[in-house]
């Protein structure tokens, strides 16, 4: 075997299946020895799989930046398992404590300030960190097992949505990771919430809801429009806003009208498109589309949400010419999921059928 080859076959990572009714301790701690020895590791987390290295790490960090083709001024989140852990990177304030110890585990992600010693890829070079301790019992005993904190961002390519089952993350970095732990599909299915601590405000809406934030620290954090997604920051709040997000090859346009009309805008396209959104609004179409991908019910967001990167993975394997989706009202999951859309259609958004021909122009 040639050196090429062997160096090759070096890189196809490691699967190891993770049973979450009856976890194998011993799959967790092969990957946290892998974590402590420099290596990545993609992992499950209540929101999103996370492609993880040790936080401490300058080097093993970088190996981040490389596999998902992340720009390097884009920091990541340093996931951590207590309290003790999150004081090692960042500076809790003193007046926010009991709410972060009420709310911690979940999937909020804070923005603080960071403690020396913290490698500078880790924050592009910011003063501030972001944190969180994720719920997921498996990426918790993950770092517990590390003893050292995991930067994560989500595991996906860069600009490409983010995966919700191990099956995602092994379609993206099968050769360049060192293992993979796979237990199934992820329990919220949308990446966690980012609130900056110091300016009391939401940077990206995500998993746990602005209201609950606002029953947690009894204050409504501000929102800005880069936040909803309305528009892509001219000098970003949070270094990612600035970055395209979600895009799946396939043309996505966002219907922001009454679904009542869809069908009628929709017509002179009849059988040259894929529709994804609702099962109200699907039915509304009948067999219009080339094939609609059912997200869930209106009624139920949390299950739109879960399944709204799935959706968008499995959109491109259509091969449609183009897709249509629908808009969610901006409450509780909505905000997330209507983020989320307004990123990945490429802020293509359209009411009337003249609007829709001219996004197709
Ligand atoms: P992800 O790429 O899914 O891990 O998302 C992490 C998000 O948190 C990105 O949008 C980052 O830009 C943002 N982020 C990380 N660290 C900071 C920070 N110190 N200040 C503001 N935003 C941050
Ligand atoms: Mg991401």
């Amino acid at each position: 075997m040639t050196a090429k080859t062997s160096s090759v076959l070096k890189m196809r990572a490691t699967i190891l299946k993770i049973n979450r009714s009856n976890p194998n301790l011993s799959k967790i701690r092969l990957a946290a020895e892998t974590i402590r020895k420099g290596g990545l590791v993609v992992f499950p987390t209540e929101t999103v799989y996370g492609i993880g290295a040790d936080a401490m790490n300058a080097s093993a960090c970088r190996k981040i930046f490389k596999a998902k083709k992340r720009p390097s001024d884009n920091p990541l989140i340093v996931h951590v398992s207590d309290m003790e852990m999150a004081e090692k990177v960042a500076i809790i304030p003193r007046r926010y404590r009991k709410a972060i110890e009420s709310i911690w585990p979940s999937p909020l992600t804070l923005i603080l300030k960071a403690r020396a010693g913290l490698p500078r890829v880790v924050t592009a070079g910011l003063k501030t960190v972001a944190v969180r301790m994720p719920s997921d019992e498996i990426a918790l005993e993950l770092i517990r097992q590390s003893r050292t904190p995991i930067a994560a961002p989500s595991a996906n390519i860069s600009k490409k949505p983010s995966s919700t089952s191990g099956k995602h993350a092994i379609g993206y970095f099968l050769k360049s990771v060192d293992i993979i732990l796979d237990a199934g599909n992820s329990k919220f299915g949308i990446e966690s919430t980012v609130l900056d601590l110091g300016h009391f405000t939401l940077l990206r809406p995500g998993a746990f809801t602005m209201e609950e934030i606002s029953a947690a620290f009894m204050k409504k954090p501000k929102l800005p429009k880069e936040a909803l997604g309305l528009k892509e920051a001219k000098k970003a709040l949070s270094p990612g806003m600035k970055y395209r997000h979600y895009s799946p090859d396939t043309k996505l346009m966002l219907y922001e009208g009454d679904p009542s009309r869809l069908k009628s805008i929709l017509s002179p396209w009849k059988g040259r498109f894929a529709f994804m959104g609702s099962g109200e609004t699907a039915f509304l179409l009948g067999k219009m589309p080339v094939k609609s991908i059912i997200l869930g019910s209106r009624k139920e967001p949390r299950t739109i949400a879960r399944n709204l990167f799935s959706g968008l993975i499995y959109l491109d394997s259509l091969k449609a010419e183009f897709c249509i989706t629908e808009s969610f009202t901006e409450k509780g999951y909505g905000l997330a999921i209507m983020n989320r859309l307004r990123k990945a259609s490429s802020h293509k958004h359209f009411h009337t059928a003249e609007e829709l021909e001219k996004c197709l122009r």
